[in-house]
């Protein structure tokens, strides 16, 4: 089934705890915080029924159409349409939405062709992995994942010795019909607008942490859950002029609070079991799936950079001075090449596991390397460009409605190259990605969405075949010895 934006919005009505603050949400389709953004989630839904979209979003299996990110890769065509889907949605908010429908769903897609992996001599939660899968893909359903204790609250002996308990999620107990479990995971992008949360584990446990192993699905209206939202970064928008990003792409960050919340049986992946608990995401191709959606969904967002870079050089007419052109000329490089790290993940597809296709992984690994360090940097060029324009526009479009102010402003802000209130747009999207508190969020997103950057490189180091390396240097070394003396 694929579900429409209206339905899935019907779908977020259903009794959640949301907290802003000590403000509990009724509704998060109508609340001010949150209701333009969700309006953007339920437009990513209706892409798939726009006849124009549907093939490319969308596939056929045995009579039922799933949205394409379920689809499980057998051939190099079908790691193509997948990347094609994934485009399209982060076209839809310029690569600004990380958890989107197709990031999660992309993870429970890969694992799913190696149910094995959830498969232990006390567990076999593999054909529970498999049902999850159907359920989500006939469901439609949009999940996000909390698989990050608590920060600072790594270090179980300190609550123990003061006789408090540990924050970070765990298993408090076990009942005939599954488990319940109590304590925090952080965060949780994009829970207001999705049906469920995956809980799991993406760093390494230690062996003592067993309990903390659970990894689960919950529906995000659980019983015991809770949703507790950073400050709101939409409500500083007075109107889509004046912040355009800001306005409908804040996906929102919440912690994930439970107090004894039920788990049943069938919802449950992994327990018990430290090792397996993060052997799931690398042992299957379900990272690999997953962040390959990040990367293609960071392309959007460098494609948005170089048109800003473009614009708003062509604003001030910059664009004509050469260094500025060498400037774009860098940048319109560095958007070329996470292109072809993409595309290179398809070209050289690994035969993993048996029957399918994945995406490389060591390039895809790469291209999460290159996103996450690069982000920063790629983002100040813009910010220099910009200049002081983006502060030497009036503080509101609402100038538009005085007239005498309306009058000075066109007569004396326009340029040889601008009208006044083109380049009032222009700069007021270019704020509100590199200066705004949404532009700061971004920043954090970027650089921690898959763990900090020194967990990034440890794929890298993970999957880098070093037999080869090594031997490279070994041979070298091989032909030659101690010389004779001269
Ligand atoms: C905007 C945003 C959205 C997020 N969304 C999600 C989500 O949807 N789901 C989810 O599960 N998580 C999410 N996260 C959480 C994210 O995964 C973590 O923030 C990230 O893994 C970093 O962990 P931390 O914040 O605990 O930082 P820490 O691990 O405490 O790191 C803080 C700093 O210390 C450094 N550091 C710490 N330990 C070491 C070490 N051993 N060696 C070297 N350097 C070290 C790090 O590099 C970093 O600079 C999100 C985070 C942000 C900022």
């Amino acid at each position: 089934m694929l579900k429409t934006g209206k339905e899935h919005l019907e779908g977020l009505r259903d009794g959640r705890t949301v907290f802003i603050g000590k403000e509990k949400v009724d509704d998060v389709t109508t609340h001010p915080a949150f209701k333009n953004a969700a309006q953007t989630v339920a437009d990513l839904y209706d892409i798939k029924h726009d006849p124009e979209h549907r093939d490319t979003m969308s596939f056929e299996e045995d009579g039922e159409r799933y949205s394409m990110w379920f689809l499980r890769a057998k051939s190099q065509d079908d790691l193509r349409q997948r990347t094609q889907a994934h485009k399209k949605i982060a076209d839809l908010s310029c690569g600004l939405f990380g958890r989107s429908p197709d990031h999660v769903s992309s993870f429970v897609t890969g694992m799913s062709t190696n149910p094995s992996a959830f498969d232990s001599e006390e567990n076999k939660f593999g054909d529970n992995l498999m049902n999850y899968y159907e359920h989500m893909r006939k469901n439609d359903i949009f999940a996000t994942y909390a698989v990050l204790p608590p920060q600072a609250a790594r270090n179980p002996e300190f609550y123990e010795s003061q006789n408090l308990p540990v924050p970070t999620l765990r298993v408090v107990r076990e009942d005939d019909d599954g488990v319940v479990m109590s304590g925090m995971k952080m965060l949780a992008t994009s829970a207001v607008f999705c049906d469920e949360i995956w809980v799991g584990n993406l760093l390494p446990l230690a062996p003592n942490q067993l309990k903390e192993s659970i990894t689960c699905a919950i529906p995000c209206n659980a019983e015991g859950l809770s949703l507790w939202m950073r400050q709101p970064i939409s409500l500083n928008a007075a109107n889509e002029f004046d912040s355009p990003l800001t306005w409908k792409y804040d996906e929102t960050d919440v912690l994930v609070l439970c107090d004894e919340v039920k788990v049943p049986w069938e919802k449950i992946f992994v327990m018990d079991d430290t090792v397996r608990s993060r052997g799931v995401y690398t042992e299957t191709p379900g990272h690999c799936y997953g962040n390959h959606q990040s990367n293609v969904r960071f392309w959007s967002k460098m494609q948005l950079i170089l048109g800003l870079c473009s614009k708003v050089a062509q604003a001030s007419g910059a664009n004509e001075i050469p260094v500025v052109r060498e400037t774009i000329g860098r940048m319109a490089a560095l958007e070329a090449t996470l292109a072809g790290m993409i595309h290179g993940q398809i070209e050289a597809a690994e035969e993993w596991p048996a029957g399918y296709k994945t995406y490389n992984r060591r390039m895809m690994y790469a291209a999460l390397n290159w996103c996450t360090e690069s982000h920063s940097q790629i983002v100040d060029v813009l910010r220099e460009l910009c200049g002081g324009g983006v502060f030497q526009m009036p503080a509101s479009v609402d100038i538009m409605h005085d007239a005498e102010l309306k009058a000075d402003f066109e007569k004396y802000f326009q340029t040889p190259q601008l009208a006044a209130l083109d380049r009032m747009k222009l700069f007021r999207l270019a704020w509100d990605f590199v200066g705004s508190e949404f532009a700061g969020r971004q920043q954090q997103y970027e650089k921690f969405y898959a763990g900090a950057s020194f967990i990034v490189r440890s794929h890298s180091h993970r999957e880098a075949d070093w037999d080869f390396f090594d031997g490279i240097v070994d041979n070298i070394m091989a032909d030659y010895d101690v010389p004779e003396p001269v």
